[in-house]
């Protein structure tokens, strides 16, 4: 009777590995695509049913040919980024996964109050930039994927880098030590969390910087940037997995109190991991993130806990198909 149910999400970020995962799982998919951007669904194989959209905007008159196909919509930060919060609010659409979680989680001072409430580390927050103390990395709203950001130490090299940007800000400690993506899946079925695979992105120009001479660096007076570019995967030194799963837990426990239902699904810790060997969470993303797409076939992880390839994408349609054969539906849409 699962099989009455559809699982749809829009042409963009995670949609291959989300449409493939749940043919694996024996759905039928619907792939929303923008005009253009068809190619990868249609070569790859993953959609059933494309829909053809002239402009994202479109997506609203599409909805309720979705909803008489028994679609369920996937939500990922492209999507959320090109629909807006509003209108997947609003949307009468299934959807997997808690909507008011997406909310925190867009909102930077409660998505910073969230990550003290679980006692997690995070970098410093500066206020204003003539507070700024030491290295400070400067981000701009909205997901574009680190375009634009930079490094200061002090509030004169800050107003030097912003220049004639009114862009709306946020100054955060830089926490020097490597990028560790966390892949986490919390099922609200079994109450389980599980740690699906890490990754790091690859970010241009910080990680081509290294290829050339410190002097031409010099010379040329490069800015770091952090324009993501692609995922690379990451093996974690086993003796840190313990914290790692305490991490999604406290986590999960704090979502629970700030909104009904709480985070469930997939999510991502962004830190930093320092000399220390201490986690600094710089963000959390409280669905798939684009680092999964690095294991497709499943990550070291994945396979121990499951034994067969397990992305994060068929991790999702695994939970629902749980849920319908449970009657229980209900318990993972929001
Ligand atoms: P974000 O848009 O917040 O995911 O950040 C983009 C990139 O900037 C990350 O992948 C990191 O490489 C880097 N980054 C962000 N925040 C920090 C931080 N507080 N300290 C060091 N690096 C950071």
């Amino acid at each position: 009777m699962f099989e009455e149910y559809k699982i749809a999400t829009l042409g963009s970020h995670s949609a291959l590995q989300i449409l493939k995962g749940a043919k694996e799982e024996g759905f039928k998919t619907v792939c929303i695509c923008l005009k253009g951007n068809e190619k990868p669904y249609e070569s790859f194989r993953v959609a059933d049913e494309m829909i053809i959209i002239d402009s994202y905007k479109d997506f609203f008159s599409i909805e309720k040919k979705l909803i008489d196909k028994n679609a369920i919509l996937i939500p990922h930060a492209s999507m959320i980024a090109y629909l807006g919060m509003d209108y997947i609010q609003s949307m009468q659409l299934m959807h997997f996964g808690n909507k008011n979680i997406l909310s925190i989680e867009a909102h930077r001072v409660l998505q910073k109050q969230w990550l003290e409430m679980a006692n997690l580390k995070i970098p410093k927050h500066f206020s204003s930039p003539e507070t700024i103390d030491r290295l400070c990395i400067t981000k701009f709203h909205g997901a574009d994927g680190g375009r634009g950001y930079f490094l200061a130490k002090d509030a004169k090299e800050f107003y030097t880098k912003l220049a004639q940007s009114t862009k709306e800000y946020y100054i955060q400690e830089y926490v020097v030590g490597i990028p560790i993506y966390i892949h986490y899946f919390y099922s609200p079925l079994t109450n389980e969390i599980e740690v699906l695979g890490f990754d790091k992105r690859y970010e241009a120009n910080v990680d081509g910087i290294g290829r050339i001479a410190a002097k031409d660096q010099l010379a040329c007076e490069i800015n770091s940037s952090y324009t993501v570019g692609g995922n690379s995967p990451v093996v974690i030194r086993e003796s840190l997995l313990p914290e790692v799963f305490a991490m999604g837990e406290a986590v999960i426990k704090a979502s629970q109190q700030l909104t009904p239902g709480g985070l469930f699904g997939p999510f991502c810790l962004e830190t930093i991991l320092n000399s220390d060997l201490k986690f600094y969470v710089f963000e959390i993303s409280a669905r798939i993130v684009a680092g999964t797409n690095v294991f497709m076939n499943g990550s070291p992880y994945s396979y121990l806990r499951y034994n067969e390839p397990m992305n994060t994408g068929r991790r999702i349609a695994r939970e629902i198909k749980q849920a319908i054969l449970t009657d229980s539906l209900s318990k993972v849409l929001g």
